[in-house]
């Protein structure tokens, strides 16, 4: 039985961390997906997750013996306006697996009816927002971003009510960990040092462990998140992701992407895009992510001071201290991914002024993020050959800036060069017209033929794949589909 290594780490954390709450069956579930590979890595037992108790469990029908299900307590800043109690409101914990190499994973139902965090709230997801988790997340680990997996998602068989009477599902995700900022912050808000130390504990024994054996290790822990979300966020920048909501509630401190709700991928490149409808000012607009995410660590700060101050009598000044490594560790992410982008072999000073007139160009000529790079990616464009499909003649300045970098480096292996960078160039990000084409044709027919074929295409995305070209093709303008819905 795949649930006798499950087990519930958090529960080992004092009861004001979470609610226990079993999840609220369902009328007739149905296997959507199920992420093979990743219950294999997992050790679970794949043929009985496939099997009539397996659904009863990802549907939330069926709780195995043992298994101990809560939802976890957090707070948040939304839209940088506190909302001191929040949690896990449609979510809850089963436990932990350990994977082969050794790392715990926590597994949670998404969807699985109300909890006591529920407020207003159904505690339902529709199928929609499920299937756009399932797919980006998926296509985020096969881009190699750090992010919560999809293990499977069922279909309900019920209605959730949303503006429309919607049909439900349940993701079951799968994360190091869900603690988020936010986490932190509502045992702050509360003054409740004793349990402020016992998550910071827990963080640092199941996220990192390194920190346990610094000299202080409160600051190494906000170290080692302000280092994993800076990295995490050069990577978003670099293939075009946009979070959509990175509330403190939804920034986890393992460093990964967590929360898949109006997320989307730009095919235009323009600094400004926003998917989510309900973010009229922007606030996360692609390029303010790296500012927002600072923020959000601040605030991880604030939460932590009593224990920094327990270490250092200088608490806030090593808090700026650490807070002041964001952009440099940003930088160092972020621009080596550029190089490996254009190909560029060790640094060079005029390489900054090289990014930013490409970006610059590419957002004045209205050219699609991903294709340009694809375009770059290949060997007769890298020689100087040939010109690269798609970009205009304006580009020929750039062009010569970039071979004269390149021949500069030395190593005439252009073939060689235009492989490395075939392997960190994507040919395939989940463009959102066709997210969106594949969520309407399984809510209004059914029709899981489009979630599978991307699911399978996003799996390579390095990878050129024949007759798969629509998936690299940006939308037509009557295509655009310029918004995106919070995932409730
Ligand atoms: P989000 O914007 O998705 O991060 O959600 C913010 C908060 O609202 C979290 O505490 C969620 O658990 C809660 N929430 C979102 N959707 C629902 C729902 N349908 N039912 C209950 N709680 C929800
Ligand atoms: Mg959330
Ligand atoms: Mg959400």
């Amino acid at each position: 039985m795949p649930h006798s290594s499950i087990r519930q780490g958090y529960a080992t954390l004092p009861p004001r961390f979470y609610a226990r709450t079993q999840p609220t069956p369902v009328a007739t579930p149905r296997l959507i997906a199920l992420n093979r590979p990743l219950a294999a890595e997992l050790g679970l037992d794949v043929g009985w997750l496939a099997g009539p108790q397996g659904l009863a469990m990802l549907a939330g029908n069926q709780v195995p013996q043992g298994m101990d299900p809560l939802a976890t307590v957090y707070a948040g800043h939304q839209f940088g306006h506190f909302s001191p109690q929040l949690g896990d409101g449609r979510a809850l914990l089963l436990g932990d697996v350990t994977d082969q190499h050794g790392q715990v994973h926590e597994i949670q139902l998404k969807g699985s009816g109300p909890t006591p965090y529920s407020r207003s709230g159904d505690g339902r997801a529709a199928l929609g927002p499920v299937l756009r988790e399932y797919l980006l997340s998926e296509s985020m680990a096969a881009l190699g971003i750090a992010t919560t997996r999809a293990l499977a998602a069922v279909e309900t068989g019920e209605r959730v009510y949303r503006e429309t009477p919607l049909p439900g599902a349940i993701v079951a995700r799968v994360a190091r960990s869900h603690i988020r900022v936010g986490t932190f912050q509502f045992f702050a808000a509360g003054q409740d040092e004793a349990a402020l130390r016992a998550l910071a504990d827990f963080a640092i024994a199941r996220l990192y462990p390194q920190a346990a054996v610094a000299e202080q290790p409160y600051v190494a822990l906000l170290q080692g998140v302000v280092a994993a979300q800076a990295a995490l966020v050069a990577r978003w920048m670099l293939v075009g992701f946009i979070h959509g909501v990175m509330n403190t509630d939804n920034m986890a401190i393992s460093g990964e992407t967590i929360d898949y709700g109006p997320c989307a991928f730009m095919d235009t490149y323009n600094p400004a895009t926003v998917f989510s409808f309900i973010d009229k000012r922007g606030r996360y607009a692609y390029t303010n992510q790296p500012t927002i995410a600072l923020w959000n660590l601040t605030r991880l700060a604030e939460a932590l001071l009593p224990l920094l101050a327990e270490e250092d009598d200088q608490a806030i000044a090593i808090a700026q201290q650490v807070l002041a490594e964001f952009h440099p560790h940003f930088h160092t992410t972020y621009f080596a991914g550029m190089r490996a982008k254009l190909g560029l072999v060790g640094e060079d000073d005029a390489d900054e002024a090289l990014f930013k007139s490409l970006l610059d160009q590419m957002e004045a000529e209205k050219l699609d993020m991903t294709n340009t790079f694809r375009a770059l990616s290949h060997a007769g464009v890298v020689r100087g050959d040939v010109p690269p499909t798609g970009l205009p003649a304006s580009f020929g300045p750039w062009l010569a800036q970039w071979r004269a970098r390149v021949v500069q480096q030395g190593g005439a292996d252009h073939v060689a060069r235009a492989h490395a960078m075939q392997q960190v160039n994507p040919c395939y990000i989940p463009r959102n017209h066709k997210v969106e084409a594949m969520i309407q044709a399984a809510i209004k027919r059914q029709d899981y033929a489009l979630f599978e074929e991307m699911l399978r295409v996003l799996a390579t995305p390095y990878v050129e794949q024949p007759d798969m070209e629509d998936y690299a093709t940006p939308p037509q303008p009557d295509e655009v589909v310029p918004y995106t819905y919070c995932g409730t």
